[in-house]
């Protein structure tokens, strides 16, 4: 790390540490694990990390800092802030370099509880029940444990070594993993209700939402969400490509395509650059790589006999409604205009698989599971979390959701 000695030196060991108790979603200690740094007691650094999360390695390198921790930063408000996230990144990966181990608490509970799901909200929870001494299983799907980790966030951003070594110290604290068990295809509740005292439901909400307009059912219109998850795509060569869409699924998909070869690679969002939900870096790196962000435009109509032909497109403009707090893009009428494309990728959101209201336990009708404070459903031995309990879809909030129900289950 360039500077090292610089950025350390560069906090200022707040006591009212704005940067955890407003910034960070996990409240993880930030001004406490930097004074560990400067003392070079890595390993505590990495105790007090560890206290409130188990993948530092990771949400050191994806969480979107400027509008997390680095956003509530004090020496930010005048200049640049901490560098948190390359810092907390930086410990992480110290940890996996030596081996320092998530501490586990010396005692045994008698509880017994299954987690459906080994992604971010999945593992956390996981991890904070055994390290209190509960027998945790992880039922999960693919063969591998880490959710959009390792089927979703390219490896650009989030290299596939740093979540498996994460993952590896994670299962360190004695958690069985049952691989290739997807929920309602080879296993259902009612086989293992009897086996746990509790179940935690967290196999995410990955399915791309639709645009609901004209030609979305022809040939070359795909979800980013499934691209991105099977990582299996078409072929891009010489293509020209429109991203519907302006959050990270958006960016990491019109990236991936750049990467694949594609021609042109288009973004559309129908708000303004400073509006877009995508960190601005993200936005900044997917420019200098070329892809291109029409602001302001909104897909009316995808074009088309059998397969995508082209899209057509309306102008926006954005109007202060009442009673919302949020600019609303609205149509400006006449101003449509047709673009050629050859595919179309929509990334403007995700809902839960169909499975997540055949569970006899209570959802909106969009699926998302209904929960209460405590995560718990409409039954009580079962809990959701994560992105499928409406969480805000970042990895951060759905490893809180995580701890929070370990901790809520660790009291009972
Ligand atoms: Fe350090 Fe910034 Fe947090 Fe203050 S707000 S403790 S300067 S990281």
């Amino acid at each position: 790390m360039d500077n090292f000695k610089e950025k350390i030196d560069y906090c200022l060991n707040c006591k009212n540490k704005p940067c955890s108790i407003k910034g960070c979603p996990l409240n993880n200690d930030i001004p406490l694990f930097i004074s560990a740094i400067k003392e070079e007691n890595y390993e505590k650094a990495y105790e007090v990390l560890t206290n409130t999360t188990v993948l530092p390695a990771v949400c050191g390198r994806i969480c979107p800092h400027y509008k997390q921790c680095m956003g509530s930063c004090v020496r930010g408000i005048k200049g640049t802030p901490v560098s948190i996230g390359e810092l907390e990144a930086y410990v992480g990966d110290i940890a996996i370099k030596n081996g320092y181990k998530i501490k586990k608490n010396d005692v045994k509970s008698n509880k017994k509880i299954a987690v459906i799901g080994g992604g971010p909200a999945g593992l956390t929870a996981a991890a904070f029940l055994a390290k209190e001494g509960n027998d945790v299983t992880i039922f999960e799907k693919n063969e591998c444990l880490g959710g959009i980790l390792t089927h979703g966030i390219p490896e650009f951003r989030l290299e596939r070594i740093i979540t498996e070594q994460s993952i590896a110290k994670i299962l360190e604290l004695g958690i069985n993993v049952e691989y290739g068990k997807e929920l309602g295809k080879n296993f259902n509740l009612t086989e293992i209700e009897s086996q746990f005292d509790f179940i935690i439901l967290a196999f995410g909400a990955n399915i791309s939402s639709k645009l609901h307009i004209e030609g979305e059912d022809l040939e070359g219109v795909f979800g980013a969400n499934e691209l991105l998850e099977k990582n299996s795509h078409p072929d891009y060569k010489g293509k020209t490509v429109i991203i519907n869409g302006g959050g990270n699924v958006a960016l990491d998909a019109a990236r991936t395509v750049k990467r694949l070869g594609a021609k042109e690679v288009k973004v559309v969002y129908r708000r303004a650059r400073e509006q877009m939900p995508a960190e601005q870096k993200e936005i900044e790196d997917a420019t200098n790589e070329g892809v291109e962000f029409l602001y302001l435009n909104n897909i009316v109509k995808i074009l088309g006999e059998e397969k995508v032909l082209g899209v057509e497109l309306i102008k926006t403009e954005l109007v202060q409604k009442e009673g919302e707090k949020r600019l609303s893009p609205v149509n400006i009428e006449n101003s449509n205009y047709k673009i050629n494309a050859d595919y179309v990728i929509t990334a403007i959101g995700a809902h839960p698989p169909e499975i997540s209201a055949k569970l006899g336990v209570n959802t909106d009708k969009r699926g998302y599971i209904e929960v209460n404070e405590k995560w718990q459903t409409s039954n009580p031995k079962i809990y959701a979390i994560g992105d499928l309990a409406y969480n805000t879809a970042t990895v951060a909030w759905a490893a809180r959701s995580g701890r929070d129900v370990a901790e809520k289950i660790n009291k009972q």
